[in-house]
């Protein structure tokens, strides 16, 4: 493992933001981490562990040292008549390794294709889409301390997975390497067309519903509704989906009918924090470099050259215009540093 200095992270982010880190590695190892954490460059620098950079919003040049993760390999660590339980490298693709399980005839996590990103990143925010989220067939999660070069395992429960959150970025932000991953996926299709689109999309493709035609109606919509980062810089959807209480939701719907939300819990809405900023006028919005997708209002987007500060300066200038029209406070997803 070797440290390099000033490394632009440009297409390290898929935000495309042109910011350097004054040191940068990357790890591929069990070795590699024990190496890293006795060394000085680590011991005297702040730092931040990088995956595919898919969730993160760099608003200046990182002033320490930027790992990358490279861990990778899949195994199948035990079976059941129901079940198999394959053990995945942080630094493996996500969509990648969905694929793989098609092609191995695993189900579980077919709506979940297409999402950008690596395995590792995937309990940081329990990734989720068209009605699948990851805690839903996570087992464990293996980590490093970063303290004490202690290795770590976490069964779901102690994830404590919520929607788009985890201990992850929470208690133990930045103080944890996640490994490994590993999921028990099913012998038999899970066939979870919940989700409205997802169905006629089948249909129109003429096919069954099954775990590759469901993986192939995901990845069609996707492709159609959502910008590809390679052509148009974004982390997907910027925001969450606030949840309010139904009581609110209630209230505000008498004045906007139209509002869109989904039962939470008893007594909890989520609302489309998308519908919230169309309302307020922002969708196709641009500043300089910096805007709200054309289709998608819950996708910022930087047109080329906006910087870190420019796209989170129109996504405060979004929460305030939510705040002030529904009384509804919004939050990033997105990872931002600083
Ligand atoms: C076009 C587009 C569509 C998207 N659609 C979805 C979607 O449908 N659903 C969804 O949930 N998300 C979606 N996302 C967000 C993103 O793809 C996921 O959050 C993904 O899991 C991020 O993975 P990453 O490897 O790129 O993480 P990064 O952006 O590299 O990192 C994200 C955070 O995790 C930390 N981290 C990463 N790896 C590790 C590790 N091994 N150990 C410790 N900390 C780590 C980082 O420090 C950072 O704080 C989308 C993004 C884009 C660009």
């Amino acid at each position: 493992m070797e440290f390099q200095n000033n490394i632009s992270l440009k297409n390290q982010n898929t935000f495309g933001i042109d910011v350097s880190c004054r040191l940068f590695c990357i790890i591929q190892s069990q070795q590699d981490i024990s190496d890293l954490i006795h060394s000085d460059e680590f011991k005297n620098n702040k730092n931040l562990i990088l995956g595919g950079g898919s969730n993160v919003l760099f608003t200046k040049d990182f002033d320490g040292l930027v790992i990358k993760n490279k861990i990778i390999g899949k195994e199948i660590i035990s079976e059941n008549k129901d079940l198999k339980t394959v053990k995945v490298g942080a630094g493996e693709n996500w969509h990648n390794f969905v694929l793989w399980s098609i092609k191995n005839r695993l189900s579980g996590i077919e709506n979940m294709a297409l999402i950008p990103g690596n395995v590792g990143a995937a309990p940081m925010q329990n990734i989720g889409a068209y009605g699948s989220e990851v805690k839903n067939v996570i087992e464990n999660v293996w980590a490093i301390n970063i303290e004490d070069g202690k290795k770590l395992i976490f069964s779901n429960t102690d994830c404590n997975f919520q929607y788009r959150d985890s201990i992850f970025k929470n208690e133990l932000k930045e103080k944890v390497i996640i490994t490994h991953v590993s999921f028990n996926l099913s012998k038999t299709p899970n066939n979870n067309t919940t989700y409205g689109d997802v169905k006629e999309e089948i249909q129109n493709l003429g096919l069954e519903i099954s775990t590759e035609s469901i993986c192939k109606a995901v990845i069609n919509i996707r492709e159609r509704k959502l910008p590809n980062p390679n052509e148009i810089g974004n982390s997907g959807s910027f925001f969450k989906n606030p949840i309010i209480s139904t009581i609110q939701f209630k209230e505000i719907q008498k004045q906007f009918i139209e509002i869109v939300g989904y039962k939470n819990s008893e007594t909890e809405t989520k609302v489309a924090a998308g519908w919230l900023i169309d309302k307020c006028g922002w969708k196709g919005y641009r500043k300089g470099d910096a805007g709200v997708h054309k289709n998608q209002a819950l996708v910022l987007v930087n047109y080329g050259n906006a910087n870190g500060e420019e796209i989170t300066s129109l996504a405060k200038e979004i929460q305030q215009s939510v705040k002030d029209k529904f009384g509804i406070e919004i939050h990033p997803e997105v990872n931002i540093i600083g």
